[in-house]
C-alpha cells in the first residue's frame, strides 16, 4: 500500500519518530535553545522585581523544580536596575539561573539596563515602539516611516546584545498586534508574522542572529496557524531561528492544562519548537509538571517513569486504580524506566507497548510478572509489588529511592 506523506512535515505517515526541524543554538546563560539540544522548559515569576529577596527566592524555587530559564518583568527602570542586584543574590547564594526580562511598552532605555544583567530580552514588536492609533489605511509612505522608527529605536539593545552574545525573543502576541500590521495584514497569523519579521530583518542586518521567536494567541488554532506560517516563511526566506511555543491566557485547572496541550502538542509532534512555556493561571511552580508531561508523552524528554496502564474493564481481576498507586508509589524514582500495569492477559502483554516490565492479571488472585514480552513469573497478587521490585533487582536496574 503506498501512504502519502503527512501534508505538515511531508515524511512518511508510517513514521513514527519526530524529526525535530534544524534550528540554530541560541545560547541563554548555561542552557542552549534550538540546535538540537532537548526542548527547554521555562516558565516566569510573578514577584514584583523590586522585591529583591522575593524574587531571588521564587527564581530558586522554580529552577530547583527544573524550571531551565527564569523570565521576569520590568516595567520600569527602577526594576531593570534591581535586576543586577537580584542576578549577584542568585550566584552569592544559589547559582547562576539564565534570566530572561521581558520588556514593556517603549522600553528601549528600560532594555539596554537590563540586557546588562539578564542572558535575554523578550520584546513584543507590538508595543516596543509606541504608534499613536489611527484606525485608517496605512500608505506605504507611512508605513516605512514607522519601520525606520522601529529601526532607529531597535538598533541600540540589538548592538548591546550582540557585543555582549547574549540573546531576544522576538515576542509576538496576537492579542497586541501593532496598528498598521492589524490594518495591512489584518488580525491574522500573517500579520503576526510579518510583525516577527520585520524585527527579524533589522536584527540580521546588524549581523544578529541569537534570536527565538514566539508567536501566541489565547485561541489554540490562531496560535498553530502561526507558528506552522511562521516555519514556512522562515524556510523560504533561509532561516533557521528557534522557536518558543504557548498558548497565552489558557486560564487555571485542567482545562487550562490542556489548552496549552492542544496548542503546543501537535506542534512538537511535527517537530516545531525549541522551547515551551504553559502560561496558566496558579503559581508558576504548577507549570512546570506540565510542560514535563507533554515532552515526556511525545518522547522529547525523559524525565519521570512512563506508566503503561489498561483504563480496566469487566475483565479486571484486581484493583487496578489501586495496584498502579502502590507500584507507582514504589517504581516513580526510576526515570528512565517504562511499566505496564495491565488487569488482564487477555489483552494486557499484547497492549504493554513494550514497556520493560510488566503487572498483569493472571487469574483470580494472582499477577503475572513480564520482562518486555516475557511471561517471568507468576506470583499471588498479595506479592506483586514486591516481586515487581526483587525483578527489577535481579536485572540490575534498582536504584533506592
Ligand atoms: S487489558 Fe484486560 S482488563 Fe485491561 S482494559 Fe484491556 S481487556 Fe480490560
Amino acid at each position: 500500500m503506498q501512504t502519502l506523506p503527512n501534508p505538515t512535515t511531508n515524511r512518511p505517515l508510517t513514521d513514527t519518530t519526530i524529526h525535530r526541524r534544524k534550528t540554530r543554538p541560541v545560547k541563554v546563560g548555561n542552557i542552549t535553545i534550538g540546535g538540537g539540544y532537548p526542548v527547554v522548559v521555562q516558565s516566569m515569576i510573578n514577584e514584583d522585581t523590586l522585591d529583591i529577596d522575593g524574587s531571588v527566592a521564587a527564581i530558586r524555587r522554580l529552577h530547583e523544580i527544573g524550571c531551565e530559564i527564569v523570565r521576569v518583568t520590568v516595567p520600569s527602570m527602577a526594576h531593570a536596575k534591581a535586576l543586577a542586584e537580584i542576578k549577584q543574590k542568585l550566584v552569592a547564594t544559589y547559582q547562576p539561573v539564565p534570566l530572561v526580562a521581558d520588556v514593556h511598552h517603549n522600553g528601549m532605555k528600560i532594555a539596554l539596563e537590563v540586557a546588562k544583567h539578564v542572558d535575554k530580552v523578550r520584546i513584543n514588536p507590538g508595543l516596543y515602539v509606541f504608534e499613536k492609533a489611527k484606525n485608517t489605511e496605512y500608505s506605504q509612505a507611512e508605513f516605512d516611516e514607522i519601520g525606520d522608527k522601529i529601526r532607529e529605536t531597535l538598533e541600540p539593545l540589538v548592538v548591546s546584545l550582540r557585543d555582549q552574545g547574549k540573546a531576544m525573543r522576538i515576542g509576538v502576541n496576537h492579542g497586541s498586534l501593532a496598528e498598521r500590521m492589524l490594518f495591512t495584514y489584518g488580525d491574522t497569523p500573517k500579520g503576526m508574522v510579518e510583525s516577527a519579521l520585520e524585527f527579524i530583518r533589522i536584527c540580521e542586518s546588524l549581523d544578529f542572529r541569537n534570536i527565538v521567536i514566539s508567536l501566541k494567541a489565547s485561541r489554540v488554532p490562531v496560535m498553530v496557524a502561526a507558528y506552522r506560517l511562521m516555519v514556512q516563511r522562515m524556510d523560504e526566506l533561509k532561516m533557521d531561528y528557534p522557536l518558543h511555543l504557548g498558548v497565552t491566557e489558557a486560564g487555571d485547572g485542567e482545562y487550562g492544562r490542556i489548552k496549552s496541550t492542544a496548542g503546543i502538542a501537535p506542534l512538537l509532534a511535527d517537530g516545531i519548537g525549541d522551547t515551551i512555556r504553559v502560561s496558566i493561571t496558579e503559581s508558576p511552580e504548577k507549570e512546570i509538571p506540565v510542560c514535563y508531561s507533554i515532552l515526556q508523552a511525545l518522547g522529547l524528554r525523559k524525565t519521570m517513569v512512563e506508566y503503561v496502564a489498561c483504563p480496566s474493564c469487566g475483565r479486571t481481576l484486581f484493583n487496578l486504580e489501586e495496584v498502579l498507586h502502590k507500584v507507582r508509589d514504589a517504581t516513580k524514582h526510576l526515570t528512565g524506566l517504562d511499566i505496564a500495569v495491565m488487569g488482564c492477559i487477555v489483552n494486557g502483554p499484547g497492549e504493554m507497548a513494550d514497556a520493560d516490565y510488566g503487572y498483569v492479571g493472571k487469574q483470580p488472585g494472582f499477577i503475572s510478572l513480564y520482562r518486555g514480552r516475557e511471561e517471568i513469573k507468576k506470583v499471588p497478587e498479595s506479592e506483586g509489588v514486591t516481586e515487581l521490585i526483587n525483578l527489577i533487582k535481579a536485572d540490575d536496574r534498582w536504584i533506592d529511592p
